[in-house]
């Protein structure tokens, strides 16, 4: 987006504020489709944990995805923004029997991660349809955090438990109809994703009625100038290759599935906050935000990098700051950053924010939550409001002490 589209939004709508550009998430959405286009059958399923605005979700739906949900009240968004059931596949790791069954029971369809829920699930519900999660211990990025396929993750069968979960399935009777993986947050090296891939398909043929071979996400965008990303051409070039000749080997067509967030949705969000302060200190010049890690985690949280803009004065000589946020707590999202020359009052524009950013957000401090704007056809359109203070309140039950009765525990 142009800096003077951003600027006149922040004035519009105050801020700190969230905007989405919806032409960069429908590019991004054509380009997955484009590299996959010899499949016969594709899925995508935007993963809904990456950026959960309903209005996000109904263009997600236009685009003819589906969804990929960790909770309940991700499936509840789902439906809320109009998609089928069946549309939205449940993913979720750590979460009750009870919970699971709940969804089952709506019609969407479950992925299961840990042999004892399965057992449970199976016993109960034979007839239910369910994709098993299978942790190919592969690892696909760099950093533990957000690589989850390796030997200690929390997340998926594990590739060297089939014999106990091909005994599950044969006792409960329970039909399997996908298998999936998620080995990560970063797939750069594509040798490295076909080789799981090759673990995946090898677990397949251990079931005769798969609809669909889901491989997860992973994508990686690029975050600076000159990063690396994920090369979706070439990857959809290879795996579809093999992928087909997988189909005639399995003697039936398959669905071949991937459930992206960040690829769809993190270059196409800018967060637009704006500076308090300017602050000289004998190490530093230190730039104050409106703003903080209550609104924009990565950098604290993962160490992420986040392109910062200084789109009050984009031409303007560049000098070294330190970005810093108004939290009682140290919430730097910059270091000894080159930026154009800061001024209080100027907007600085923070790229790659469609990702995990809204989505992480709180209200520490007792601040409140960002506006979010979509980017729509030209216009700014306003998909979610500023909180207010009705909102910090809504759910407090206020005690009053004056009354010393029992209600005073
Ligand atoms: C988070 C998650 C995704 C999306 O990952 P991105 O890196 O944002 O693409 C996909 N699948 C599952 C199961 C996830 O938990």
């Amino acid at each position: 987006m142009e800096n003077n589209q951003l600027v006149s939004i922040a004035n519009r709508f105050g801020s700190p504020v969230f905007v989405y550009d919806a032409h960069r998430i429908i590019s991004q959405y054509d380009r997955l489709t484009k590299a996959f286009a010899k499949v016969d059958q594709l899925r995508i399923n935007y993963a809904v944990k990456a950026l959960s605005n309903v209005s996000i979700l109904k263009l997600m739906k236009e685009l003819g995805s589906g969804l990929d949900t960790v909770s309940i009240q991700e499936v509840l968004l789902g439906l809320e923004a109009g998609f089928e059931p069946q549309r939205i596949i449940f993913t979720p790791n750590g979460v009750s029997l009870e919970e699971i069954i709940e969804v089952a029971h709506m019609g969407v369809q479950i992925n299961i991660d840990n042999l004892s829920i399965l057992e449970q699930f199976g016993t109960q519900f034979p007839k239910i349809p369910v994709c098993i999660r299978i942790n190919p211990h592969v690892m696909a990025g760099g950093n533990s955090n957000i690589s989850v396929g390796h030997i200690d993750s929390k997340f998926g069968i594990s590739i060297h438990q089939m014999p106990h979960l091909l005994r599950i399935v044969e006792n409960t009777g329970m039909h399997i109809n996908g298998i999936h993986m998620h080995t990560g947050s970063d797939i750069l090296d594509i040798d490295v994703f076909l080789y799981a891939a090759e673990i995946l398909f090898n677990a397949a043929k251990n079931f005769t009625n798969l609809e669909f071979i889901d491989f997860g996400s992973g994508f990686k965008v690029p975050y600076k100038k000159d990063d690396i990303e994920t090369n979706i051409e070439e990857l959809g070039e290879r795996l579809t290759e093999r992928f087909l000749a997988f189909e005639k080997e399995y003697g039936r067509s398959l669905t071949l599935t991937f459930e992206p967030g960040k690829f769809l949705v993190s270059q196409a969000g800018y967060f637009v906050a704006k500076v308090n302060v300017v602050k000289q200190t004998t190490s530093t010049i230190f730039a104050g935000i409106d703003s903080g890690f209550n609104h924009l985690i990565r950098p604290m949280f993962y160490g992420s990098y986040h392109h910062i803009e200084n789109i009050s004065n984009p031409d303007g000589k560049e000098r070294f700051y330190s970005v810093v946020g108004y939290i009682c707590e140290t919430d730097t999202f910059a270091n000894n950053r080159r930026i154009t020359e800061i001024k209080e009052g100027d907007l600085l524009c923070f790229h790659n924010a469609g990702a995990y950013c809204f989505s992480m957000a709180s209200n520490y401090n007792s601040r409140f939550r960002p506006a979010e704007v979509l980017w729509y056809e030209g216009k700014a359109h306003l998909i979610r409001k500023r909180e207010t203070m009705k909102d910090l309140l809504k759910n407090q039950v206020v005690l009053d002490f004056s009354l010393q009765e029992a209600n005073v525990v």
